[in-house]
């Protein structure tokens, strides 16, 4: 027990990626989804057509693009209250990946704007994803969000540190249908736990995901509920206890690698050399996933959130905006044309992406 307790040193040699290669595609988790969202009728022949449309497109590397992403992501508010290393500094302010940045501005999205964008793409896209950097259960409209689309049979999924879970919310957000709930518990001591995440108590964590997994068992509801263990050094030690939790909850589990560029402040070995990074490969998030950020803008894909001045296919606003005419208008079409002729070395913000495929980041 004194070992399980016992905080590694910094020295210690780099894990190794838990499934062997560079990237966890979440395969049993795509599975577990797809046959929810099959249950719930969220799924249809033109949704699944669409994403062989997108998968062709891509392949085919037409700039102009299917006629419309399958995933469409939302930052409906890059606030946060755990402050975990990796994403922001002990005051909140977040992290500009572009070394030129001038910073990121944090703002809210109204709901009207969300749901009238889920709207629109509701024929066509798989998911809407709500939540890109900050903590969804901070916005205080998520399960009229949610329950919006559920209305027009699109699925959702958030992931959460889990800390502001209460039982009225959790039930708002289950019984609006979430069909996935992803939640960060990467140590099973608040000695472990707190490397990573300033602002929480573990203890208080896992009381509040025992009262969502009862709430979704005694409601029916059926939400696939995810534990997401990102393990390093530091805290392979506590692995096994996270696991027998989620077992006898009868919660999923996932294991993933850190953040490869040493996202712990350099408490520890990087995962990654700069020399590992996909620069040959292209990337499908041009050509299947649409990212709307707080403020309207629309663009490429995640990773532009959190680089300060990003390219933007274009801006949302109410009542104006055709996100179908955005996707295939100019301003896209020059990003994908970028990538099909120079890669991601043609443009800074994909010279030091790490991702590969359209799956979560790490
Ligand atoms: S390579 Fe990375 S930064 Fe560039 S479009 Fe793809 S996901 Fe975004």
């Amino acid at each position: 027990m004194t070992e399980l307790l016992t905080k590694p040193t910094s020295k210690t040699n780099p894990i190794k990626s838990p499934w062997g290669g560079q990237r966890n595609r979440y395969w049993d988790l795509q599975f577990k989804l797809f046959l929810r969202v099959l249950k719930t009728k969220k799924v249809t022949i033109r949704k699944l057509l669409n994403v062989a449309l997108c998968d062709l497109a891509y392949l085919l590397k037409w700039s102009k693009g299917s006629p419309t992403p399958y995933i469409l992501s939302l930052e409906l508010w890059n606030e946060c209250n755990a402050g975990c290393l990796f994403c922001r500094d002990k005051k909140g302010k977040i992290h500009d990946i572009n070394p030129q940045g001038t910073g990121i501005s944090k703002g809210k999205m109204p709901a009207e704007m969300a749901m009238e964008i889920i709207s629109q793409l509701k024929e066509d896209i798989l998911v809407a994803v709500l939540y890109t950097n900050g903590e969804p259960l901070l916005y205080k409209d998520l399960a009229k969000v949610i329950q919006h689309a559920t209305d027009n049979r699109v699925a959702t999924i958030i992931a959460s540190n889990g800390l502001l879970f209460t039982e009225e919310n959790a039930r708002a957000i289950l019984e609006a249908g979430i069909d996935l709930i992803k939640i960060q518990l990467s140590g099973f001591t608040q000695d472990i736990y707190g490397i990573q995440i300033r602002y929480g108590e573990v203890e208080y964590l896992k009381e509040n995901i025992r009262m969502l997994a009862r709430l979704n068992q005694e409601g029916h509801y059926q939400t696939v509920i995810m534990i997401d263990y990102i393990l390093y050094n530091y805290n392979k030690h506590q692995l096994h206890l996270v696991k027998e939790f989620c077992a006898q909850l009868g919660v999923k589990m996932n294991i993933r690698r850190g953040n490869p560029f040493g996202g712990l402040e350099n408490l520890e070995p990087s995962l990654f050399s700069k020399s590992m990074l996909p620069l040959k490969d292209s990337c499908d998030y041009l050509w299947k996933v649409m990212q709307v950020n707080f403020n309207g803008d629309i663009l490429p894909c995640c990773e532009a959130v959190v680089w300060s001045n990003p390219k933007k296919y274009g801006s949302f606003h109410l009542g104006q905006t055709d996100v179908y005419k955005v996707w295939r208008g100019a301003d896209a079409q020059s990003v994908r044309e970028l990538m099909k002729t120079k890669g991601r070395a043609g443009a800074a913000i994909c010279a030091q992406c790490t991702r590969k495929g359209v799956c979560f980041k790490w």
